[in-house]
């Protein structure tokens, strides 16, 4: 959610933020829809429906940029699907999963609840994105939970309207391990795709504890040769916790000996919401604990030949040789820094730290002047 409008009383609709009246028609013209942005008002057209701002709505509504791609359901939520400032884009098809990860950074609740859009607002959400988007996510839960058919349709619709786009599949791949449906998400899938999935364990024991799904190894194994096989790239992920640290290695050794093809493996530190957070006392690893528990594996893989990066890993958490593989992955809306930040030179490039865990503990950071940690 960016904002609430309390003064909506209309129905769902998703539509392209512009400023000026006079660009509307580019949105209009081919059956969608825009919401004109004034200071203290939105103008949702075709409908003509003006929605006036409260103070506290305006103040929010400020977070919003031009050709943003928003949707707002029938309680006046806001969501946003683009970020034209930061480039964030991409969709949740549903938020239910077939696995039950002890450290998912979605609980319970959200995992049964299966709140959704229908595959229909689902592709005009798509067909908003802009022609010369550089990446566009699709996640959930587990996406492929929409029902076969719309999620093979929603395929069809992404490679149709983004041609060009980079396109990221973040699945547990259990679904994908059934052959049926293998085939069909080949013939529908966009042509630069990634597909990401996480591996938890080195064995089928240490795996389906951790996703609280039996077979669920298995089935993702079989979607993982499915891929390769099929040579579309693919990531693997490797969420480090208290549950796993110790076969960190066993797993880069697995991937190494058994997928030497895999385009890239991403170690992820934790996000403390949801389940991460109801099981914390099972599965909480400090970034630098997480770190120092993934550098063998990291060794492993890179001398096998296969690329690394570190996902959720501030600089100042992490050894000074290891900074070239960290990622910028927390998306904007979703990290935060502290004022002493300010004063790393490393700032721009790190992801800083999830907002969800600064509420649940704080790490401690180390700014980075003249190249080394300043303690
Ligand atoms: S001090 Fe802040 S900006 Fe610098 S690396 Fe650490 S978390 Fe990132």
């Amino acid at each position: 959610m960016v904002s609430y409008l309390s003064q909506y009383h209309g129905g769902y609709r998703i539509f392209t933020v512009i400023k000026e009246i006079e660009k509307a028609d580019i949105w209009l013209s081919a059956g969608l829809s825009a919401g004109v942005l004034k200071e203290d008002s939105l103008l949702l057209l075709p409908d003509n429906i003006m929605i006036p701002f409260t103070s506290e709505e305006k103040r929010r509504m400020e977070q919003i940029h031009e050709f943003d791609v928003l949707d707002i359901n029938e309680n006046g939520i806001v969501y946003r699907w683009y970020s034209s400032f930061d480039g964030d884009a991409g969709i949740a098809t549903t938020s239910a999963c077939n696995s039950n990860c002890i450290m998912c950074p979605a609980g319970d609740n959200e995992r049964r609840h299966h709140n959704h859009l229908t595959v229909e607002q689902l592709e005009t959400v798509v067909r908003h994105m802009p022609k010369d988007l550089y990446y566009f996510t699709v996640t959930g839960g587990e996406p492929t939970l929409i029902g076969e058919d719309s999620f093979i349709r929603l395929m069809n619709t992404v490679k149709k309207e983004l041609p060009q786009t980079k396109i990221l599949l973040l699945t547990n791949g259990r679904t994908l391990g059934d052959r049926n449906f293998m085939e069909r998400f080949l013939n529908s899938k966009p042509d630069c795709l990634r597909v990401a999935i996480p591996l938890h364990g080195s064995t089928a024991a240490k795996h389906d504890y951790i996703t609280r799904a039996q077979g669920s190894f298995h089935q993702t194994i079989r979607a993982i040769k499915a891929l390769l096989k099929e040579k579309i790239e693919l990531e693997l992920r490797i969420v480090v916790s208290k549950l796993n640290r110790d076969d960190i290695t066993g797993i880069a050794a697995y991937i190494a000996h058994h997928f030497p093809s895999v385009t890239v493996v991403n170690f992820v530190g934790l996000e403390m919401r949801g389940n991460c957070v109801i099981n914390a006392d099972k599965v909480l690893l400090s970034y630098e604990d997480a770190f120092q528990a993934s550098k063998a594996a990291i060794k492993l893989l890179i001398r096998s030949g296969i690329d690394v990066g570190l996902y959720n890993f501030p600089y100042c958490m992490i050894d000074k040789s290891y900074w070239p593989i960290a990622q910028k992955s927390i998306s904007a809306y979703k990290s935060v820094f502290y004022p002493s930040c300010e004063k790393c030179e490393m700032k721009n490039a790190c992801c800083g730290i999830f907002k969800a865990t600064m509420r649940f503990y704080k790490p401690a950071v180390h700014p980075i002047v003249h190249g080394e940690k300043d303690d």
